[in-house]
């Protein structure tokens, strides 16, 4: 890492906690069971009360079953992960993530990592403010495209975002529309993957604002986030980043291997809201497929009891 770092005293504490909706399937099945009771204990009630307990409990009913068709609905896409799970050879069922904030989380450049004048920047950050025991799996590059490893994230329902660079991209655009329609995001990571702060505010401009054109052109979507290649940038980057329509710049806070995982922190663990980097890599860059690195980190996320969620839920 070669960060360009200034001295700023900006806290990573602060930031609103959005709690998901939880607890509406416990109301709707005491409503059927208060609607239930006064049934069974009412049969010799008659008149008005009579039919006002007997709507109240039709609208219980209702209410229950719709609730109760979503919760089996969550249980029946857990069981399909259970299937895929042991289908792909994970040694676990992943985890399935909360539902979306409602709020999203108020995200600030981490601590350390801002240049002059950040504010007026997109954030730069490595983990997602939040209390929620998840994840963010992020993939960057591109030259690898593993037919499997599109069917297996798929079947797991794993979500993951892309930051694409194109000089690894350009020979198979529509893998990547595959994915896309599936329904991952497809960012930015430059036109050719150089060392951005070795370049003019006008090369990396034309690096970032190149990629959003490129995207946009094949994919039909400008992308709204960007990460600079090995994570290295100054204003310039931030600015032209900015420039090119960039709102964020999501960093990582561990990284993944088909064997193992290396982490920014001195814990050497995983914490809520953390961002993974992964890359698109084959067997001749790692000694494994992508679907072996998914196993891997999926195994290391699960068993810390993490589940897997959307970056851009929370964003
Ligand atoms: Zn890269």
């Amino acid at each position: 890492m070669q960060l360009v770092r200034q001295k700023g005293n900006k806290s990573q504490q602060g930031h609103r906690y959005a709690a998901g909706p939880r607890g509406r399937f416990g109301v709707a099945v005491a409503a059927l069971l208060v609607a239930a009771l006064g049934t069974a204990c009412g049969s010799g009630d008659s008149g008005p009360d009579k039919a006002a307990k007997a709507k109240a409990a039709k609208a219980a009913e209702a209410g229950a079953a719709g609730a109760l068709s979503a919760a089996e609905k969550a249980k029946a896409a857990q069981q399909a992960r259970v299937v895929a799970a042991k289908k792909w050879g994970l040694r676990k069922t992943p985890l399935a993530a909360p539902p979306a904030p409602k709020e999203k989380p108020e995200i600030t450049t981490r601590d350390g990592f801002e240049v002059e004048d950040q504010e007026e920047y997109p954030n730069v950050f490595t983990t997602v403010p939040t209390e929620d025991k998840v994840v963010f799996l992020t993939i960057d590059d591109g030259s690898e495209k593993d037919p499997e490893f599109l069917k297996m994230m798929q079947e797991l329902k794993i979500p993951y975002t892309a930051f694409l660079s194109d000089y690894v991209v350009r020979d198979n655009y529509p893998y990547f529309k595959k994915m896309q329609d599936a329904g991952v995001t497809l960012n930015n990571h430059t036109l050719n993957h150089r060392y951005m702060p070795g370049l003019s505010y006008e090369q990396q401009r034309e690096e970032i604002c190149g990629q959003q054109d490129t995207i946009q052109k094949q994919f039909g979507k400008r992308p709204t986030l960007f990460r600079p290649p090995y994570g290295n940038y100054n204003q310039d980057t931030l600015r032209a980043a900015k420039s090119c329509g960039i709102k964020a710049v999501p960093l990582w806070n561990a990284e993944a291997f088909t064997n193992r995982m290396d982490y920014r922190e001195w814990d050497r663990d995983l914490h809520p809201g953390d961002i993974i980097l992964t890359h698109f890599r084959g067997k001749e860059d790692w000694k494994g497929t992508m679907p072996d690195m998914i196993r891997h980190v999926m195994k290391t996320v699960t068993d810390k009891g993490y589940a897997v969620a959307r970056l851009e839920d929370y964003l």
